[in-house]
């Protein structure tokens, strides 16, 4: 047997593919064969990803979901099991923060971070996991945590506890549907370079880059990476797993 990470003929879904780390995740599955649902509230933004990536000669669509209303999730999955009878791969990317340290957090605060990161995952999760197991499909589940989850930041406590519930989450579903042949991961990133970071005066990057072992922020790209390899053939034995993407800032 060969080592393949080919999508072709999968269908795969991004949540908040229309942007930053999911936009790259969107556009690297597209260009690894598999037909991409790029999903998020805002469906402008996601048919221009869906767009790019049908320009590079792949195959792509838009979808309104906001991950956080369980009505939107179930007409998702429900148009996307209509057109394409299927879904093989299911990324839970869409996350927000809203920090703030814990004297100041509003528990409004604490319920928009933990309902989007923590709750969404939940909800798309058992939508994927409902087709994938009733079609009897080996299909992929991966969920976007961050090294927040793992290590704590101060000013982050809501965003913390959704990350780290993701790794507990995804650790539980392997274990429920692995005998299904259905596989559940994680993927940390760490610091990666994005308009937010871009907005960082110059002592403040050097500090963050200092914490880095590899002397770098990562890239979007860096994370679409180890999607792409739990998404495919070629991770088939991994499953419950958090594959930490930091460039070393965290090593647990
Ligand atoms: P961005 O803010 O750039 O993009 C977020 C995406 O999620 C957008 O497409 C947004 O689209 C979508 N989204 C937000 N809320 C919802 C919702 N309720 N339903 C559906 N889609 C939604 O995020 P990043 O690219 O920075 O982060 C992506 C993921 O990676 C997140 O889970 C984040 O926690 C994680 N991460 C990011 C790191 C970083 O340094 N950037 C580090 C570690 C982890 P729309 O608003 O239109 O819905």
């Amino acid at each position: 047997m060969t080592v393949s990470f080919s999508l072709e003929g999968k269908v795969a879904l991004v949540t908040g593919g229309s942007q930053g780390i999911g936009e790259s995740i969107a556009k690297a599955l597209g260009a690894a064969g598999a037909h991409v649902v790029v999903a998020a509230r805002g469906e402008e933004k996601a048919a221009a990803v869906a767009q790019a990536i049908a320009a590079e000669g792949g195959k792509a669509q838009a979808l309104r979901l906001d991950v956080g209303d369980p009505a939107s999730v179930s007409a998702a999955f429900k148009a996307v099991l209509l057109e394409h009878g299927k879904l093989d791969v299911l990324v839970n990317n869409a996350g927000i923060t809203d920090d703030g340290l814990i004297l100041r957090m509003s528990k409004e605060s604490w319920d928009k971070v933990i309902a989007t990161d923590l709750t969404g995952v939940f909800l798309c999760s058992q939508e994927a996991a409902k087709v994938m197991l009733k079609k009897r499909i080996p299909g992929r589940i991966v969920n976007i945590t961050s090294v927040v989850g793992l290590m704590g930041n101060a000013g982050q406590t809501n965003y913390a506890a959704a990350k780290a519930g993701v790794v507990g989450f995804t650790k539980a579903l392997a274990r429920e549907i692995g005998s299904r042949g259905i596989t559940v991961n994680a993927v940390a990133p760490g610091y990666i370079a994005s308009s937010m970071t871009e907005g960082l005066d110059e002592d403040h990057k050097k500090a963050l880059v200092g914490q880095i072992v590899l002397g770098r922020l990562g890239t979007a790209d860096d994370v679409a990476g180890a999607v792409v390899y739990l998404a495919s053939d070629a991770a088939a034995y991994v499953t419950g797993t958090c594959l930490n993407v930091s460039g070393g800032l965290y090593i647990g």
